[in-house]
């Protein structure tokens, strides 16, 4: 298959996981996460109506959100930050991204903060947690998640969406559904500090992501079935 294809075929399958589910196939927005590919094949996947990608290196970001912005209105480009940002380059991801999927502590989220303040800017983000518990994983602990939302919905600037999971490789997508499930929980448990709505959330990849839509994922990220191996 080639991307124009593949596109279209995960798209088919996020909708009729969807309507399996009993939800609204528009409630579930897919992320193409474009990290290591080129600006010509982003561009040649937003020619098929794709609008979000996703990146994991704030260097990367830099150089692709300054090549190619948000678009044209024919062709918007939305971009979202996947993956952990140190806290000395918070000031690169403002103004680029337009939702942020890896807030993993009080310390970045205030750095964040400071710096909005600077810019007099906002940023939609949500909070990383470490639901399988993985010690190379970046993100919340479950345990303290009240807690550092306590904090975090201090800062004003900050705006929690919702909340963003990393599960556990598995090769049977059926392995994680207990993760997820425990994300969507977990939510509901601090959605008094979450704006704007229900919390989002972002979990499913390429693998999985159709369980994830079952546990009520509002944002998959898929790279590789979309763009290729890696
Ligand atoms: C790379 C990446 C993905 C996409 O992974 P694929 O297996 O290529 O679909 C999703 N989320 C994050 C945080 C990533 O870094």
């Amino acid at each position: 298959m080639n991307r124009s294809e593949r596109l279209e075929a995960i798209r088919d399958r996020i909708d009729q996981a969807a309507l399996k589910a009993g939800r609204k196939p528009s409630d579930v927005t897919l992320i193409a996460v474009s990290k290591t590919f080129p600006e010509k094949a982003i561009l040649e996947v937003a020619s098929y109506g794709q609008v979000a990608f996703g990146e994991n290196k704030v260097q990367e970001l830099i150089r692709k959100t300054d090549a190619l912005g948000t678009g044209t209105r024919d062709m918007p480009l939305e971009w979202h930050h996947i993956g952990h940002l140190q806290r000395n380059k918070a000031k690169d991801i403002i103004g680029r991204a337009a939702l942020f999927h890896a807030l993993d502590s009080v310390r970045l989220g205030r750095a964040l903060q400071q710096r909005l303040a600077v810019e007099e800017a906002v940023l939609d983000c949500l909070v990383q947690v470490n639901v399988s518990g993985e010690v190379s994983k970046f993100g919340v602990a479950p345990a303290e998640l009240d807690a550092v939302m306590d904090e975090l919905c201090q800062l004003e600037r900050v705006r929690l969406r919702g909340f963003m999971t990393l599960a556990s490789p598995a090769l049977d997508p059926e392995d994680v559904r207990p993760e997820m499930a425990q994300l969507r929980r977990l939510a509901e448990t601090v959605s008094d500090r979450v704006v704007d709505g229900p919390p989002l959330l972002s979990m499913g990849m390429s693998g999985d992501f159709e369980v994830a839509i079952q546990e009520g994922a509002t944002h998959v990220r898929i790279g590789s079935a979309i763009f290729g191996a890696r």
